[in-house]
């Protein structure tokens, strides 16, 4: 896919959209349809589709994923009740963006992992 056709490509280029932190390595919005009183996503700016295009290069991308996501916690509060992240990989999982990204949810109990 180029990147021109992918959802998460175009938001970091969109002067209206509602980007609540950016970085040069990662962005984060909140989810259009969340599934907990906190669900951000934490987007690489750089185009991969999924883990398989991962390798030693990406390695910054994917810790910023983790640091961010410990710093978007905070500033929504759930440091202390805690947080799930998420990051759905392939059709089982039921990844529907194919432009990897963490999820972060938070702000209630969650469910158990089924
Ligand atoms: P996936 O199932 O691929 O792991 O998650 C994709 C997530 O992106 C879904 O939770 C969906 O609600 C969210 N999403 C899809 N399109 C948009 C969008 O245009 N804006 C925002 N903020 N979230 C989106
Ligand atoms: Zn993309």
């Amino acid at each position: 896919m180029a990147s021109t056709d992918c959802i998460f490509c175009r938001i970091p280029q969109d002067p209206n959209a509602d980007i609540i932190y950016r970085d040069d390595r990662v962005y984060v919005i909140r989810d259009i349809a969340p599934r907990a009183p906190v669900h951000l996503l934490i987007i690489p700016l750089q185009h991969l589709t999924g883990f398989a295009y991962i390798a030693a290069g990406q390695i910054p991308i994917m810790g910023q994923l983790f640091v961010v996501a410990e710093e978007m916690a905070r500033r929504e509060g759930v440091t202390v009740s805690g947080y799930r992240v998420i990051m759905n990989q392939g059709p089982d999982s039921g990844q529907a963006v194919p432009h990897l990204h963490m999820h972060l949810l938070g702000g209630h109990k969650l469910a158990d992992l089924g």
